[in-house]
């Protein structure tokens, strides 16, 4: 299958494409061209209706179904998206802008999911608990929660369904997924291969349309049994708390406002190394970006010029472009803000020690920024950025660090450089967050578990632990008798 097979236009509801009822359609667009990449349907609340249907009539199959035979399947799927590896890595370039050995590497990283809980699913174990009656026996299995209900952002369109689809898949769940409007086809393409895997009719559906009302349908359903949401704190919150009045489980990864510290004791290079990761990956727009960089007083001066040499050599462009290291930002709100952040923080004082504009090639292109002088209570302390802007900030001791590092409601990465066994301890223990990268600037991976604290959402995906969410517990007492 090549790129334009894969690119699928319609829903995939319970084995079949489907267009909308009234045939309505959006049209994606490419952020590095501004052309249609495609179109797709615009469903309403009585098509998620009949996904979710469709997922409830096949999870009894699903979930009755060794954990062998799921896995197999999962690793048929994972053999088909890394043989589709290059096709489905220029579909989520097209859609999304991101550089291509971005994309591939993208690709890779869900296929390790799904290949993780394929084995995983294996060794969901219940326990027997010690009886404090003679003639009783206790017993607690889990179980799958049933039909759960996917929503997920534009900034990782695959690997973010691949992590949810693996766990759930694993569990013994069926699922629908809404997709971000801005990157659809990545996951519609996981569709097509999914049914080319063999995964039966109705165990993952992939719908488009208007996102309150696919929501408000998930959530009214009686047959979903749970939301795993990624994306911003404010759909977060209303999503979070409608499901729970309706009773349904609900996992949640929301913003972030990453801290990443360097200090004194730090090997300078390696932190500018892990900063350009943590701050540059995905043009920035990652939920686990470093967005407020604070350096101790005596090696500021220096880290700040070897960070700006390091973000002179990226290169921005349209992500098919050979070398190019920086995308497009996805769309002109993205763009906006990242204006925004930058003026205000000059507004209060900064200065703007390398890039600090939209780049010469228009569009939604804008220059590696790195800004210095950066005030406690500039606009970029406090918001995500989700652009490729780095912001240092200056700290005097570790005391003030950890403080301004937890002075956010977000909690979800953070990162630091040190090298005194003491203070490395003191810090990863004092930061409030639910990932932390001690000097390193990348930490995600399938086999451990990735999620936040505060408003950063609650509920962990990958490792033993992501599969824990899509798992409901019985207890089961049995007499026999005397
Ligand atoms: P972003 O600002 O990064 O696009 P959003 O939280 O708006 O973050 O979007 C993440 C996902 O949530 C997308 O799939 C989007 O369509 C969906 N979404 C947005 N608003 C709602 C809503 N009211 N109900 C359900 N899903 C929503």
């Amino acid at each position: 299958m090549d790129q334009t097979e894969l690119l699928q236009q319609t829903c995939h509801v319970g084995g079949r494409w489907l267009a909308a009822d009234d045939g309505s359609t959006r049209d994606v667009i490419d952020p590095a061209t501004g052309e249609k990449v495609g179109s797709v349907p615009h469903f309403r609340t009585q098509e998620t209706k009949r996904a979710i249907d469709a997922a409830a009539k096949a999870f009894p199959g699903w979930r009755d179904t060794p954990a062998a035979r799921r896995g197999e399947l999962m690793q048929k799927l994972a053999d088909l998206m890394m043989e589709h590896r290059e096709p489905l890595a220029i579909l989520l370039t097209r859609e999304m802008g991101k550089p291509l050995a971005e994309s591939r590497g993208e690709i890779a990283g869900g296929v390790g999911y799904l290949r993780w809980f394929a084995e995983e699913g294996k060794r969901i174990y219940g326990d027997t608990i010690p009886s404090p009656w003679p003639e009783r026996r206790l017993l607690v299995m889990k179980q799958p929660v049933g039909v759960v209900g996917a929503i997920t952002p534009w900034n990782f369109p695959s690997s973010m369904i691949a992590r949810k689809l693996g766990a759930a898949l694993a569990a013994g769940c069926t699922m629908v997924v809404k997709p971000a409007p801005q990157t659809p086809f990545s996951a519609l393409a996981i569709a097509v291969l999914a049914e080319k895997a063999g995964l039966p009719p109705g165990v993952l559906n992939v719908i488009t349309g208007e996102a309150a009302e696919i929501g408000a349908a998930m959530i009214d359903h009686p047959q979903l049994r749970k939301i795993t949401f990624t994306g911003s704190t404010a759909v977060g919150k209303q999503l979070a708390s409608a499901a729970t009045a309706n009773m349904k489980r609900v996992s949640m990864e929301l913003g972030g406002n990453a801290p990443f510290i360097v200090f004194d004791d730090a090997d300078l290079d390696a932190a500018v190394e892990g900063a350009m990761i943590a701050k540059f990956r995905n043009t920035g727009q990652t939920c686990v970006c470093a967005n407020r960089i604070l350096v101790q007083d005596s090696v500021y001066d220096i880290f700040a010029q070897k960070l700006a040499a390091a973000v002179k050599e990226l290169r921005v462009g349209n992500g098919f472009e050979e070398g190019v290291t920086q995308g497009p930002l996805v769309n002109s709100a993205a763009l906006k803000k990242v204006e925004a952040h930058v003026a205000d923080v000059r507004a209060h004082g900064g200065t703007v020690l390398l890039g600090g504009k939209p780049h010469s090639r228009g569009g939604l292109f804008y220059e590696p920024t790195v800004l210095t002088g950066v005030a406690a209570d500039a606009l970029i302390m406090r918001e995500e950025t989700f652009g490729p802007v780095a912001p240092l900030v200056r700290f005097h001791d570790e005391k003030e660090a950890i403080q301004l590092a937890n002075a956010t409601e977000y909690g979800l990465a953070s990162y630091f450089y040190a090298h005194n066994l003491a203070r490395v301890f003191r810090v990863m223990e004092q930061l409030e967050y639910g990932l932390v990268g001690v000097n390193t600037g990348m930490v995600t991976t399938e086999v451990a578990p990735f999620g936040g604290v505060k408003a950063s959402g609650m509920g962990r995906e990958g490792s033993k632990y992501g599969v824990e969410d899509y798992l409901d517990i019985k207890y089961c007492c049995l007499d026999l008798g005397h």
